[in-house]
């Protein structure tokens, strides 16, 4: 077999994986010749939130297929009953498992991955969507607790990606079923969203279902899972699921690269978080002074106060949605004119914005190089950006047929090769998987540093925030109605003012140094509360 298998990692390295020997036989299925290969599944456990970490293209949204009864997995020949799936899996968990979902005894219920597509299969009223849904007689009571009051009446077409996020979510929730697959729940969400429902799946699975969620956002999964697996192989070509694992260890083996149980190397080197040392506000020279801004939209309103940005800083903007944050951002663009307040400067300004628009036609390389095609050929470019984000390997790719996490590649990349001296990218993470989160805001700190220029990153994920910024713009007010922009702050100030309005708190694993949420009312939260540290203790 394959004993040493060599392959690029998204950080551009090599990789060596020593594939189990006795992968062969668990091959649960194959595409086609020359197709992606799937070795194992995870274990769906009565009472459990089983959470699923690993890259884009590893096979988690294959499994969440097979195991839903979407796809009847060909144990990689040419299988096509469900009895042989049955015996291929004697004296595993999964048996049982598998005869029950042939003899339609347990019923599953599936989130999709791309809620965006939902619109394109469903038409109506929310309301009647989830009335339909509710088998389980929870409608008030899931509706109240996703929020999703305001927008009952509204027409699904009309809603924005976390509204119609919640929606789907709400609809699996409300079925009365065994199994409940949540493929990717947080995308859209911002933090206190994303622990809301985080907390309505666990309640799920407290009142005696199977859970099992794929998940990008470590904060969330680590909040969400009581195991998880790993997947790990090489995107698009293989992937193999890890034993269970305890979610801490398990994530912390998975930011080291190396599965303890299996005593596999899968990537060649450890993922850290370092407390980096604070900005003084006086030091380095200022790019700009930006003055108070105001929108109202008669609906909405937002008042951003004015402040300064510095040459080579990533300023993190983080406030809850329907808060403003794009509203000002597409105001520094120049996309969105302010009702009070000028953006005069003479400052070039490069966007991505929050929604990527795919009505492009023609490859990749056409896009990127019609942009600026010497920086592609520069060493420079190539190895703080290009070859990190993985952009090379899409150069042949029609643009209008790139996956979500692929055409949000490309979208970063288009916005960073441009010359500017702001970049303003609003939400770079959604799609992506964990190494890819990092590998961006690595490209993004390194090219700002280098070049020594200035960016605004929308973010919600907390460890991507944690891991890009140098200082905060928070985002306060009620969302849907007013908004205010507080002036850039320390990351330390900004945490705690952020995250004060969120009501969580936040500690560092002592091994990894990634940020963990706390339990709420645990004894950490309820210290780090009294003494106002919600973050960095
Ligand atoms: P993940 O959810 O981990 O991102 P997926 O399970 O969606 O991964 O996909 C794993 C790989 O299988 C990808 O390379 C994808 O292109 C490939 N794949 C998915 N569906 C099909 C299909 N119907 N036919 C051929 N290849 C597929
Ligand atoms: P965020 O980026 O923080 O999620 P946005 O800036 O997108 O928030 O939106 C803030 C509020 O402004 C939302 O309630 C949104 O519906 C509203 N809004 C955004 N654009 C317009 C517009 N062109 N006209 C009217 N209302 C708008
Ligand atoms: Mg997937």
């Amino acid at each position: 077999g394959c004993g040493i298998c060599v392959h690029k990692c998204p950080f551009n390295a090599i990789t060596i994986v020593n594939l189990p020997e006795q992968l062969e036989e668990d091959c649960v299925h194959r595409y086609g010749i020359n197709s992606f290969v799937l070795y194992r599944l995870p274990v769906v456990k009565e009472g459990m939130v089983v959470g699923v970490l690993g890259p884009n293209g590893t096979g988690k949204t294959t499994a969440v297929k097979i195991l839903s009864g979407q796809l009847l997995p060909n144990l990689c020949s040419d299988n096509d009953s469900w009895d042989a799936v049955i015996k291929a899996f004697r004296g595993n968990e999964l048996q049982n498992y598998f005869e029950k979902l042939k003899n339609r005894e347990i019923k599953p219920v599936v989130k999709p991955q791309y809620v965006d597509l939902i619109p394109k299969a469903v038409k109506g009223k929310v309301r009647d969507l989830l009335k339909k849904a509710d088998e389980s007689g929870k409608f008030e009571e899931i509706v109240k607790e996703l929020e999703l009051e305001n927008v009952l009446d509204r027409d699904i077409e009309q809603l924005s990606g976390g509204e119609l996020q919640r929606v789907a979510i709400a609809a699996a929730l409300l079925r009365d079923a065994h199994f409940y697959f949540f493929d990717e729940p947080s995308s859209y969400l911002d933090i206190r969203q994303r622990l809301r429902i985080a907390k309505t799946i666990r309640k799920l699975a407290e009142s005696g279902k199977n859970v099992l969620t794929v998940e990008h956002d470590l904060a969330i999964l680590d909040y969400i899972s009581d195991i998880i697996h790993i997947v790990y192989g090489k995107p698009g070509v293989y992937g193999v699921f890890s034993h269970p694992k305890g979610t801490r260890n398990g994530i912390n083996e998975f930011l080291e690269g190396y599965l303890h149980d299996e005593n596999i190397r899968f990537r060649p080197f450890e993922i850290r978080f370092t407390k980096r040392s604070e900005r003084k506000s006086q030091e380095g020279e200022i790019l700009v002074q930006y003055p108070k801004l105001v929108k109202d939209y008669g609906t909405f309103r937002l008042e951003a106060e004015g402040g300064e940005l510095y040459v080579g800083e990533v300023v993190g903007v983080v406030g809850p949605n329907g808060i403003g944050k794009t509203t000002f951002v597409k105001m520094l663009a120049g996309v969105e004119k302010p009702t009070e307040g000028e953006v005069n400067w003479s400052l070039t300004v490069s966007y991505k914005p929050q929604y990527i628009k795919t009505d492009y036609e023609g490859t990749v390389y056409d896009l990127l190089s019609k942009i600026d095609a010497g920086k592609l050929m520069s060493n420079f470019y190539k190895s703080e950006l290009l070859n990190p984000l993985g952009i090379p390997d899409l150069y042949d790719r029609q643009v209008n047929e790139l996956s979500g996490g692929e055409l949000q590649r490309v979208a970063i990349t288009a916005c960073l090769l441009r010359d500017a001296d702001i970049y303003l990218l609003d939400e770079p993470s959604a799609h992506l998987d964990v190494e890819q989160r990092l590998a961006v805001s690595k490209a993004i700190r390194s090219l700002m540093a280098k070049n020594e220029k200035t960016a605004l990153i929308v973010e919600h994920d907390v460890m991507m925030v944690d891991y890009l910024s140098d200082r905060l713009i928070v985002f306060e007010g009620e969302p849907g109605r007013h908004g205010r922009a507080l002036p850039p702050m320390g990351m330390r100030e900004g945490m705690n003012r952020f995250l004060s309005g969120v009501g969580i708190t936040f500690r560092r694993d002592p091994d990894t140094g990634r940020p963990r949420a706390n339990k709420e009312g645990s004894v950490k939260d309820r210290e780090q509360k009294e003494i106002g540290e919600y973050y960095y203790v």
